[in-house]
């Protein structure tokens, strides 16, 4: 059996296969993809140290590093079910089964798409998920975020410091934001909000030009011209997989608590996957240092 076993090829995995190889344990790590959301990513301007590069140069640099130690990495391999008995039991979509002592989940996310004609042409062209990320590639441009629940109104509160004006479209009648978030979304000059908007089509050339939706109440069809469209409908744990034994948040988030560690004894978490509340890069790999470190601690005590 493995010392620890690393679910999760992304950011967090990486860090938590390192951190561990380096303890001298014996280490795997299982992805479906390694490198993770980063290989859906172009530029990345935020992980600091690092002034610019890009996700698919990052992954290929995390691999590397991983692959600097002694971790049996097991790419292309996903998990569909975890198991406590002696050993933790993880396996694997092609029937094999793996044990280890400890194990660290590293799953990940993804964001929810609208579904609509344009979004997945526009990717890094103009459609952007994380404000944290992106908001800067918009300095004094025209967008929209489509969303307005809690993270829908806090990317359109702070993307309006930035770019010149931000258009919100929610889908219902009211916006589902908290209403402190409400008061100061419409105490901002350069935002309009509306509502019953069905987006129907992100419409550009090279890149994002304006935005197409239905009024649901009039069932009448609009256009805006804008360079950038922020998608906000939700942040997807890739957690389903476990059933009920690890404890969640009713988004599917898993629980972990300062040592990274679960409700399972031995199964720690790191990550998008988990409940913290910020996703990014960064902090990622940070809890992923985190977890190990946690899955270590509990080796040496149990
Ligand atoms: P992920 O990167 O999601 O990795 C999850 C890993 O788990 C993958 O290897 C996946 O294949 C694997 N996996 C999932 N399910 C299973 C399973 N059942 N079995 C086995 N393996 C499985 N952050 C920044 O800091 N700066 C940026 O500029 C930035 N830009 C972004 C742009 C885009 C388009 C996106 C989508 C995200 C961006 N982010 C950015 C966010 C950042 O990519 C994530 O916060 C980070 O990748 C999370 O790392 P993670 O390791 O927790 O999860």
């Amino acid at each position: 059996p493995f010392d620890v076993l690393v679910v999760g090829g992304g950011p967090a995995g990486a860090s938590a296969a390192i951190y561990s190889a380096r303890k001298g344990i014996r280490t795997g790590i299982v992805a479906e993809r390694f490198g993770g959301q980063i290989m859906d990513t172009l530029g990345i301007e935020n992980f600091i140290g690092t002034k610019y590069t890009e996700g698919p140069k990052l992954a290929a640099s995390l691999e590397e590093h991983v692959k600097e130690y002694d971790v049996d990495v097991m790419n292309l391999q996903r998990a569909k079910s975890l198991e406590k008995k002696d050993f933790i039991e993880i396996e694997l979509e092609n029937g094999a089964v793996l044990k280890s002592k400890t194990v660290i989940l590293s799953t990940g996310a993804r964001w929810r798409n609208v579904g609509v004609p344009g979004e997945n042409e526009f990717k890094n062209k103009g459609v952007a998920y994380c404000p944290h990320c992106d908001g800067p590639l918009f300095e004094g441009k025209d967008i929209a975020v489509i969303g307005g629940g809690n993270s829908g109104v806090e990317a359109a509160i702070d993307l309006a410091g930035i770019v010149k004006h931000v258009t919100v479209l929610e889908f219902g009648s009211q916006l589902r934001a908290d209403s402190v978030l409400q008061d100061r979304l419409y105490s901002l000059p350069n935002v309009t909000v509306i509502k019953n908007a069905q987006t129907k089509e992100i419409t550009g050339t090279d890149k994002v030009n304006g935005i197409t939706y239905l009024d649901r109440e009039t069932e009448e069809e609009h256009h805006v011209e804008l360079q950038g469209v922020f998608i906000q409908i939700g942040l997807v744990p890739n957690t389903s997989w476990l059933g009920e034994t690890i404890k969640r948040t009713r988004m599917g988030e898993i629980v972990v608590d300062s040592h990274g560690a679960t409700n399972i004894p031995g199964v720690f978490a790191a990550g998008d996957c988990t409940n913290s509340p910020y996703k990014q890069i960064i902090i990622s790999m940070g809890s992923g240092a985190n977890a190990a470190l946690g899955a270590f601690d509990y080796l040496i005590r149990n």
